[in-house]
């Protein structure tokens, strides 16, 4: 055995033995706080009581935390799997004509500019006013929903509801900005 693979072997042992010993306590791994041991796996690695910034509670090993294998008690997976969908085309828009890119964003701008959301009934709602109405006849075409003329505040809106409405927040939800994420993320709820 060549002595160089030795050393690093007998290094690598070293620093996992200190590693099984190591007290965590109080230390942060990403949304992570160590509250205490609690036992060992059946690798002998010690498990520690951590609390997750979301206010979950889960035991996590040590190499797990020092490796940075896990950084969470599982929400930021979920939540990174439930971002994916946001910015693609949604197969849940029903239209007459199927919106090009340069659609959507042509739509988005109109939106950001024009348009809100937000939950109705646990619905996710989105509405887009404007005295012209030829604009929301042509995010009908595209996307669905309905052209109403409000007299009060004469003004036609187009309205979505539901999966329709998700879809087409989800569609145009790269264009916009920050502000307009956050409000479409309020929209949802927790239903994606
Ligand atoms: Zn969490």
């Amino acid at each position: 055995m060549p002595s160089g693979f030795y050393r690093k072997t007998k290094k690598w042992r070293k620093k996992l033995s200190k590693m099984h010993t190591k007290d965590l306590t109080g230390k942060r791994f990403g949304r992570l706080i160590v509250l205490k041991q609690r036992g060992y796996d059946s690798r002998r690695n010690a498990l520690w009581l951590c609390a997750c910034d979301c206010g979950a509670r889960k035991l996590i090993a040590s190499n797990s935390l020092i490796w940075s294998k896990t950084e969470s008690c599982g929400c930021y997976r979920k939540e990174l799997a439930s971002r994916t969908h946001l910015g693609k085309i949604d197969n849940r828009l029903s239209s007459s004509i199927k919106p090009t890119s340069t659609d959507i964003a042509w739509a988005a701008g109109i939106y950001e500019g024009e348009g809100t959301c937000g939950r109705h009934n646990d619905s996710t709602q989105t509405s887009v006013a404007q005295k012209d109405n030829w604009i929301l006849y042509k995010l009908k075409s595209f996307f669905g929903g309905s052209v109403i003329y409000y007299k009060k505040y004469k003004q036609h809106r187009w309205r979505l509801s539901g999966a329709r409405s998700r879809g087409f927040l989800m569609t145009i939800y790269t264009f916009l900005s920050p502000r307009r994420k956050t409000q479409i993320l309020f929209a949802f709820g927790k239903k994606i």
